[in-house]
């Protein structure tokens, strides 16, 4: 009985003891697929297992590694050795420009980089004088089980899984360090919210630098459900995406609403038939337009749509909503209602619970709190904060900087960032709000607004020839005069950042 408890216990405090599991149940079905290789769960924990018995004979024991290799399987095997030797993972892109690279080398001072014999040339011209672990020798190394098994028991649940590094405003990167116990709970929930099993395929869209990409690849290794990486230039040509998912039979996709507007946009189903294949289109990153939504549910009416919201410093989402009555194309789509064994606060400018339909700023309490910025005790501090409506314990919530209101179900509305609040005239104004009437328009694909301080201009941004006067005339239903952009500019295509949203940063250079 005793035995039996202790064991339950440890399976908690380790994401590869969902790994052992899986194994045992199906050992040769395949877990992750790329373009060039597949990897069944047992393959996955053996080469896993061998580089963490490299790591553990390097005595690295909660150290941070760098995983610096092209996306694919590899990448997965080389996260699992991190977590099995209960040392912690950062990935870092390939395409990263070296400065910001160096940028975070200098925060994280990592202990190993686990790379290819080819990426080690290019890693040494950084600021890096650190080992390395070459991972086509090291996968197929010697497994030492008994100091895997001493390290995973030293290890607790609270020790850090991975650190993924966000844009800093002051142009320094931010590690976000989060713990095995967000991962478990926030799976936890996936897993059972959306009945994820064995029979289930993931088309990942995700890079593993960004923490959409944890939904994918922890389901699969808990559920022993199978993840195809998609192949990166399939999301510029809809149709062969689509034909994609047809032939390998994936049932379930979580991309950020860019991906899935592109779709949208040019009608792919028209040439594929998903409807018996996709069976969940999840979504997460950015807001996703109803205008392009309604076309998903047009084409695909009984696959299971949600939305879900969240930074990656509470571990990927923390609100959703499951997609259940009709929106007209200009209603906001809502981010829903806290997941299980989180508590959302919106607080107003008195650090208040907001009433009724007042806008305050989303702010997260739970176990999927990040611990917080690597090596940045300032950033942490300002982000982290002790919650102001409990001043009788130590007790953290983390301030998003995201506006949000109460509809009249209880469930949240995204408004905009709080760095998109302006004031325009006098007005408060969030660009969001002018983003979701303009997106309603026909004519409309993507679209951006930013705000030009030095000029006090609303500026447009989108991909088609309209002019500002039709513009204005449409959405003036929708929003107020004030609110109308002053400026339109058309893009021939709209920037996007390495996650695959669209790049605000890139377009503030064009004001
Ligand atoms: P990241 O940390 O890169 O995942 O970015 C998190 C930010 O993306 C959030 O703070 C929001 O501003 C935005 N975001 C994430 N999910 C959603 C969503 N479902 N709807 C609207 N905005 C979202």
């Amino acid at each position: 009985m005793w035995m039996e408890r202790e064991a339950r216990g440890i399976m908690k405090a380790n994401v590869t003891y969902w790994l052992d599991e899986t194994v045992k149940r199906v050992p040769e079905k395949a877990a992750f697929v790329d373009e060039g290789k597949a990897v069944t769960f047992q393959e996955l924990q053996r080469q896993a297992k061998a580089l963490a018995s490299q790591m553990i004979q390097r005595d690295l024991f909660k150290k941070p590694v760098v995983i610096y290799m092209e996306k694919g399987v590899d990448v997965l095997v080389s996260f699992m050795g991190a977590a099995y030797s209960c040392n912690f993972y950062s990935p870092i892109d390939v395409d990263m420009p070296a400065s910001r690279v160096n940028k975070i080398l200098e925060v994280l001072s990592p202990s190993l980089v686990i790379t290819t014999k080819a990426l080690k040339e290019t890693f040494e011209s950084y600021e890096y004088e650190g080992e390395y672990l070459l991972f086509d020798e090291a996968c197929r190394g010697e497994i030492c089980e008994e100091e895997i098994e001493a390290a995973r028991k030293k290890g607790i649940d609270t020790d850090l899984l991975y650190v993924l590094f966000t844009s800093g405003s002051t142009g320094v990167p931010k590690g976000v360090t989060i713990t095995h116990r967000s991962v478990i709970d926030y799976i936890d929930w996936v897993t059972e919210t959306f009945a994820v099993t064995e029979e289930d395929s993931f088309g990942n869209q995700a890079p593993f630098y960004f923490d959409n990409s944890i939904l994918d690849i922890y389901s699969t290794i808990k559920s022993g459900a199978t993840t195809y990486i998609i192949p990166k230039n399939l999301f510029a040509q809809p149709v062969p995406l689509l034909e994609y998912i047809k032939e390998k039979k994936i049932n379930t996709i979580f991309w950020v609403p860019s991906a899935l507007i592109v779709v949208a946009k040019l009608k792919a189903f028209r040439n594929v038939d998903l409807s018996d294949t996709l069976k969940r289109v999840l979504f997460c990153g950015e807001v996703m337009p109803n205008k392009q939504l309604n076309v998903w549910r047009k084409f695909l009416p009984d696959v299971v749509y949600a939305n879900l919201y969240g930074p990656t410093e509470i571990t990927d989402a923390c609100t959703y909503y499951i997609v259940d009555r009709e929106f007209s194309d200009d209603e906001p789509l809502p981010i829903g209602i806290p997941m299980a064994n989180t508590e959302i606060l919106v607080l107003n400018e008195h650090d208040g619970l907001v009433k009724g339909e007042e806008t305050g700023e989303l702010c997260v309490r739970g176990t999927s709190l990040s611990m917080g910025y690597y090596n940045n005790p300032e950033k942490t501090r300002e982000a982290f904060v002790q919650n102001p409506l409990n001043p009788f314990v130590p007790e953290t919530i983390y301030r998003t900087g995201d506006l949000v209101k109460y509809n009249e179900y209880g469930e949240i509305i995204y408004l905009s960032r709080k760095d998109f609040q302006i004031k325009h005239m006098g007005h408060r104004i969030e660009l969001g709000e002018i983003e979701t009437a303009v997106s309603s328009l026909e004519e409309i694909s993507l679209c951006c607004c930013l705000y030009d301080e030095k000029r006090q201009k609303i500026v447009l941004f989108i991909e088609e020839e309209l002019e500002k006067a039709y513009i204005n005339e449409q959405i003036s239903r929708l929003v107020p005069e004030y609110m109308l952009p002053n400026k339109v500019i058309t893009l021939e295509q709209m920037p996007m950042n390495a996650n695959g949203k669209i790049d605000r940063v890139k377009l503030k250079e064009l004001l």
